[in-house]
């Protein structure tokens, strides 16, 4: 069996290591666009209080998952997938290669989603996503550090990671003003209550909370950012936190069944019988995407269950919860997921 798995994040690293404990003949290989490792996503939010954190992030090495054994070809895009060949292709060193799959799955995970008017300037602001993107803020907010001064942030959304990076920011010592649309922060998640509680903790750290605003456009002025809502702001740095696109583009293109994101059925199978996918990419039955680390974990091991015949039932959400990693918050009531 040649199963080929796309994507190091919990979704592939996870199904890649629970197939190989569980079938020890197959052929596995796993390729990925990162060079960095097997990271922890969550821990990107608390990437600027946390000085070693380029390295504390990295939960396995590549070479690590090598000796498992796992066939690691990292630093590489899969573009595209030939479901008559059942290959898939990529570039390597100026060289396309094309390699086979029996069975291939689809962990591809999600981009920051950025809202249409702000494409036309996306060289003027961050996004929070992988440790790439970190490492980026991490060295353009040293710039600032080496000076003897804190950078001013914008940060536009007022969701789940918008609040946890302005938490961490101000927490580091930055300047922070947070706009948000809503009338309320985290309103898709949060009671009214815990809102108004997480504005307070936030206000407290020294966060400047703007709701109901209707940011237009950014523009840059010398070495300057500035945000456009019915006034003009500036600031040192600009980040966009706008939520999430499962990264379908790759199934689209092979003609799978797409939704918001990669349609499964409930065994995560997608509408070629011979991929699956699952994560942050995959679309359940019910509409829902599991974005995650606990249900993707549990996708995981159910799946390499699944097609080691170990499992029979359909896979079925585990219960659980999520918390803002927002310093000095908790919520007084379980968050909507
Ligand atoms: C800042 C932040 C904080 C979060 N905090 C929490 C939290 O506290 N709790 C929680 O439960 N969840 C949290 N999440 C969500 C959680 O991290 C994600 O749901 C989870 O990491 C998704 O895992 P995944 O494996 O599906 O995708 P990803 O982690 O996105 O991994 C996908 C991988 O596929 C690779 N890839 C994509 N396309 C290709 C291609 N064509 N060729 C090769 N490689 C490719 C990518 O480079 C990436 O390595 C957070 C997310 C972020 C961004």
């Amino acid at each position: 069996m040649r199963m080929v798995i796309i994507g190091s994040g919990i979704a592939g690293v996870s199904f890649a290591e629970k197939y190989r404990s569980l079938c020890k003949d197959a052929e596995i290989t796993l390729v990925t666009k990162e060079t960095d490792g097997y990271y922890s996503r969550p821990l990107l939010s608390r990437g600027f209080s946390k000085d070693d954190i380029e390295r504390s992030i990295v939960l396995k090495t590549f070479d690590k998952l090598s000796e498992s054994p796992i066939n690691m070809i990292s630093g590489v895009e899969i573009t595209a997938i030939d479901r008559d060949k059942k290959t898939v292709a990529y570039e390597i060193n100026g060289q396309q290669k094309s390699l086979p799959y029996d069975k291939l799955i689809l962990a591809q995970g999600s981009s920051a989603f950025i809202p249409p008017p702000f494409r036309a300037s996306s060289d003027l602001f961050f996004c929070l996503n992988s440790l790439i993107d970190l490492k980026k803020m991490r060295q353009f907010r040293q710039t600032f550090l080496d000076r003897g001064l804190n950078p001013h942030w914008a940060i536009i959304g007022g969701g789940l990671i918008g609040c946890e990076v302005a938490s961490d920011l101000a927490v580091s010592g930055d300047k922070v003003t947070l706009f948000h649309a809503m009338d309320r922060l985290m309103e898709r998640q949060l009671a009214n209550e815990d809102s108004v509680l997480l504005q307070n903790v936030l206000e407290n750290t020294g966060i400047n909370v703007l709701l109901n605003q209707n940011v237009q456009k950014f523009i840059r002025q010398d070495d300057k950012f500035c945000v456009l809502t019915e006034e003009t702001s500036q600031f040192d740095g600009l980040i966009v936190s706008c939520g999430f696109k499962p990264r379908t583009e790759l199934a689209d293109a092979a003609g799978l069944d797409i939704g918001r994101g990669i349609k499964v059925n409930q065994y995560l199978q997608t509408s070629d019988e011979a991929i699956y996918a699952l994560g942050d990419v995959a679309e359940l039955p019910n509409g829902k995407l599991y974005a995650f680390i606990l249900p993707i974990r549990n996708q995981a091991n159910w799946l390499a269950g699944f097609m080691t015949g170990q499992e029979q039932s359909p896979w079925a959400a585990p219960v659980f919860s999520t918390k803002a990693k927002v310093h000095g918050f908790e919520a007084n009531h379980p968050y909507t997921l």
